[in-house]
């Protein structure tokens, strides 16, 4: 994995903005396609994004569709001679290029995503260690607040009970919020679609 990283750092960069054009430099077509079949379907499209065994080259996988808001990427399959899967591509037909929380922490290292709407893309890059450790912070925030919500769930049902734990997930939810706003500050590139 470590290795893996250090390869494809070395291709695409690890600037803020080297995510963007890596991508829009190598798959361009498939982009505007996936973003075209998702304006006149209102759903979901998206596709792989694959790399050659040096990380050289890229390609896109298979396009996939999903439905309004969400998508089953990983059906999409890699062309031969790719077989590194680096990062993932999907739109939001009916919201902003920008990564859900959930996009950034099930997506590999790199992430696109465009909204036909706005004409915008939006990508991500997990290729700083910095980068992986405040995702990781996320997601440890994410399960501290879902294990929250079950205890008071068990301990205190109902409306008024429990205010300490109710004061606590607060406080997660607004660090959470924080830091993931920081993430897309920090660690997202975006840019403007022709057509
Ligand atoms: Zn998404």
């Amino acid at each position: 994995m470590e290795a893996e990283v250090g390869n494809l750092s070395r291709r695409v960069g690890t600037g803020k903005e080297s995510a963007c054009s890596f991508v829009l430099l190598h798959l361009l077509n498939k982009v505007e396609e996936a973003v075209r079949v998702s304006r006149e379907r209102s759903r979901e499209a998206g596709f792989r994004i694959c790399a050659s065994p040096d990380f050289s080259r890229l390609a896109a996988g298979s396009l996939i569709m999903g439905d309004g808001t969400s998508i089953p990427i990983y059906q999409s399959q890699c062309p031969d001679g790719y077989p590194k899967t680096v990062g993932t591509f999907h739109t939001h037909p009916t919201a902003l290029s920008v990564p859900s929380p959930q996009d950034l922490t099930v997506e590999p290292l790199l992430g696109c995503i465009a909204s036909p709407a706005e004409g915008k893309m939006t990508c991500f890059s997990k290729l700083s260690p910095e980068a992986r450790r405040r995702v990781r912070k996320l997601e440890a925030l994410q399960s501290e607040y879902r294990e929250t919500e079950r205890m008071m769930d068990y301990l205190c049902p109902g409306k008024g009970g429990c205010l300490g734990l109710a004061s606590h997930l607060h406080r997660i939810w607004d660090e959470f919020a924080r830091e993931y706003l920081a993430f897309v500050r920090d660690y997202c590139c975006s840019t403007t679609l022709g057509g």
